[in-house]
């Protein structure tokens, strides 16, 4: 009887071991690999009667037909020929731009928890409202729990459900002692405990090695972390150095939160590709600093309408923000589109576009910044940024012009991802 006692209580201690294992595996050190190779549509649709914008510096194509064959733009101009068997989709008052890219976001909300198990159901309808309707077919998580963010972006790739193509950081890298307030007050202890949170550069080194190899695209750095109300901890400048240089090896971009001066410089003299926000203390931060930042090519992501709504509600906080990404582009720096949704609740992005307004930025810097920029920062130029032949056929379709307003960029109307229509309002 004894025995028999033992034994269950035996096999019952390995049960428990190998579904702490599993959950160990899946959950907190997903392998899921790189991206599988991308899944064009087949077939051909005729996007007719647009005004069509191939890129910021070219003028607009006025009553123009782009045509798209097996998931790549096939041709674009007023005297296409058009198939007989293509889908025809009239655009008669509509704009036709190269898929917008969002290089800022998360996959952090309880509702993409266990995203894994699921349904498309549940899933499609937040894609939806968090990209597709916003018009972003490719976006860049830079930071969430690496499982779910896999996960999703797995299946959007395998088909299964319907999103944008999907960037991710893995984990984020914080100062030692540097998670921010805002996370310590609203995360649960245990996933607090997991945040990595290096002490020495070979440790940074590690974490890096271990995130690129389970699947993440790009590192995130908080070099500089609000640790506290009106405090910012940054992050040692060797630890930052040795991140960025294991991201390097792999050929992998880096992106810092820099939220102030000290932050900025760390991301500066660490060699960081990508400031993830302005830095919103700006004291200290000026044409000098700036121009050392772009002289190392560095690009920014404003997210100033995060600002506007997560941190103030005073009209005058964002007024040296502004000036700011108005003074790193006016120097010649390269902006990049993003708006922190998943850190922020509210998904519109008309706000933003009002913000960049105010920062003296233009139609072309922004659609630059929607489009382009970050095609080229990312090395994929030759397969999006523009409405090009050859290139997939990732278009956003907008129903008014932006060229006379900002906020048209956020009056989606469709958007077709590798040649196929995916959202349609
Ligand atoms: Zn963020």
């Amino acid at each position: 009887m004894r025995r028999w006692t033992f034994r269950v209580l035996s096999l019952l201690v390995i049960l428990i071991a190998i579904a702490f294992a599993a959950i160990w595996t899946i959950q907190i050190h997903p392998r899921h690999g790189s991206h599988p190779p991308l899944k064009l549509a087949k077939g051909t649709l005729a996007i007719e009667h647009a005004r069509i914008y191939v890129s910021p510096n070219d003028p607009p194509i006025d009553d123009g037909t782009v045509l798209v064959r097996d998931g790549l733009i096939a041709a674009v101009g007023t005297s296409v020929q058009i198939p007989s068997d293509a889908v025809r989709i009239p655009c008669d008052h509509c704009i036709v731009t190269a898929g917008f890219w969002n290089g800022h976001v998360h996959l952090t909300e309880p509702k993409w928890s266990m995203a894994n198990w699921k349904s498309a159901a549940t899933l499609n309808p937040q894609l939806a409202d968090m990209f597709l309707s916003r018009g972003f077919t490719t976006v860049i998580d830079l930071g969430s729990n690496p499982a779910d963010t896999f996960s999703t972006r797995r299946r959007i790739e395998k088909g299964e459900l319907t999103g944008p193509y999907i960037y991710s950081a893995g984990t984020g890298l914080y100062p030692p002692h540097g998670i921010p307030f805002y996370l310590k007050e609203t995360l649960p202890r245990w996933i607090l405990a997991l945040m990595p949170q290096p002490e020495t550069p070979d440790e940074a080194t590690n974490i890096v090695r271990r995130n690129l190899g389970s699947g993440a695209d790009v590192t995130k750095l908080f070099t500089g972390s609000w640790v506290e109300r009106g405090h910012v901890l940054p992050m040692p400048v060797e630890i930052a150095r040795a991140a960025v240089t294991e991201s390097h090896l792999n050929g992998k971009l880096v992106f810092a939160h820099p939220s102030n001066l000290a932050g900025t410089k760390v991301a500066i003299d660490s060699g960081v590709d990508i400031l993830a926000h302005a830095a919103d203390d700006t004291r200290g931060v000026d044409a000098q600093l700036l121009q050392s930042a772009i002289s190392k090519n560095m690009a920014m992501i404003p997210t100033l309408k995060m600002f506007t709504t997560t941190v103030t509600s005073d009209p005058h906080y964002m007024d040296p923000m502004r000036a700011e990404v108005g003074q790193f582009h006016q120097l010649g720096g390269t902006l990049i589109f993003g708006t922190d949704v998943g850190y922020m609740n509210d998904y519109s992005t008309e706000t933003e576009f009002v913000e960049l307004g105010k920062s003296n930025l233009d139609f072309k810097t922004v659609l630059a910044m929607l489009t382009v920029n970050p095609a080229s920062r990312m090395g994929v130029s030759d397969a999006k940024g523009t409405v090009t032949p050859g290139k997939l056929a990732d278009l956003t379709i907008l129903s008014a012009d932006p060229a006379t307003d900002l906020t048209n960029f956020s009056r989606v109307q469709s958007v077709i991802r590798s040649g196929q229509l995916i959202w349609h309002r």
